[in-house]
């Protein structure tokens, strides 16, 4: 069955009357970053063809002050396919029975870190399910022997809820960032996404707790997933605004038929363009990956979010041989390509699209200015 509800035009033109109306709106968030709640869901229900060109542009344009051109590397480690959560979407959940699983252990994370610093990554992605075996002494030992090897890098995390007591062990032992999604800021949407037994309050604690500990955050949510309507996409952005992360994963559904939401549509590449440049025009300091799932849906879909106000990539660097088991969502890109031949690949579709790599840690803006002020 298909809930889909009305979206965001993705053809046709408006009436002068409406596009101007559009497009002051568009001017008054790049001025004031911020709008109401009715003019962003008006920009919403109404945006056609000729007012996503005009957003796309002052999207571009707001990144450029802080970032240029520039777009930063960070190497990902797949580490685990293993997780316990009930996130239905997704095709690694616990109840997926069709796929493998698989968890690297200490020496194997560590040997994909040391391939990717070869390959001049500094910054390290730890991502990976919900995963009972990675306990936080298993985690601390991981994260000292990593920053004893290498000064000069960052490491993110990205492995779900825990405890703030757990997250503040990690901190202490070396992480700098973690990536937890919020997936929707509607009570709503996300109870129809989740198990029974996720909490939608408890993942915003986390985000919090991951705030006040001090690490830099990433928040994120997906476009166009089951029942998910305008309105939904607005609390995103009145939360995401409120929270103030210093990074923002956004990416399409992508329907898995292997999941309880088998037979719905995906999310198209225009909606979550829409909703990284208008992210990218509320927080424009903000960094904005250009997901692995809009390359997926798109081929120049992560192409097209560096147009649009995007400004990091996480080539895989995970060993091949699990790439395809982690499954989130199916046809994933670059499942069967070694390291090497991601950092070249996305290396020339970086310069093909007039953008740089930045491979420096790449940290949130005012953290690299504060660092070199001290
Ligand atoms: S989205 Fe993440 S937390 Fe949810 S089931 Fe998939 S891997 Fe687990």
């Amino acid at each position: 069955m298909n809930y889909i509800l009305p979206k965001i035009k993705r053809n046709g033109f408006n009436s002068e009357e409406v596009s101007a109306k559009i497009q002051s709106l568009i001017d008054k968030l790049t001025r004031d970053l911020e709008l109401k709640k009715e003019e962003y869901l008006y920009i919403l229900d109404n945006i056609s063809n000729n007012d996503t060109e005009y957003l796309f542009n002052k999207a571009y344009e707001a990144k450029l002050p802080y970032y240029q051109n520039r777009v930063y590397l960070r190497g990902l480690v797949e580490i685990s396919n293993y997780c316990k959560m009930g996130c239905k979407y997704c095709g690694i959940n616990y109840k997926i029975k069709t796929i493998p699983r698989y968890r690297l252990l200490k020496d194997e994370i560590i040997k994909c870190c040391d391939t990717g610093y070869t390959l001049g990554y500094r910054t390290f992605v730890l991502q990976g399910g919900e995963d009972s075996f990675y306990s936080d002494e298993y985690l601390e030992e991981l994260l000292k022997a990593l920053k004893s090897k290498y000064n000069d890098i960052r490491i993110t995390l990205s492995l779900g809820e825990r405890s703030y007591e757990s997250y503040k062990k990690l901190y202490d032992a070396g992480a700098d960032r973690y990536l937890l999604r919020h997936e929707t800021a509607s009570r709503r949407l996300y109870e129809h996404l989740h198990a029974s037994f996720m909490s939608f309050d408890n993942r915003r604690e986390c985000l919090s707790n991951l705030k006040e500990i001090g690490y830099q955050v990433g928040a994120g949510f997906m476009v166009g997933s089951p029942t998910q309507n305008n309105k939904d996409l607005v609390e995103d952005l009145l939360y995401l605004k409120e929270l103030s992360p210093h990074m923002v994963g956004i990416g399409p559904y992508l329907c898995h038929s292997d999941t309880e939401l088998k037979g719905n549509l995906s999310g198209t590449l225009t909606e979550t363009l829409i909703m990284v440049a208008l992210v990218r025009l509320v927080l424009p300091k903000t960094l904005l990956p250009a997901t692995t799932a809009l390359g997926t849906l798109d081929k120049l879909g992560r192409e097209n979010a560096l147009k649009v106000g995007a400004n990091v990539m996480m080539p895989n660097i995970s060993p091949t041989e699990s790439r395809e088991l982690y499954e989130i969502y199916q046809d994933k890109i670059c499942t069967g390509d070694t390291s090497i031949v991601c950092r070249g690949c996305i290396e020339t579709r970086i310069k093909a699209f007039g953008h740089s790599i930045d491979l420096s840690v790449g940290d949130f803006i005012d953290i690299e200015r504060n660092e070199k002020n001290d």
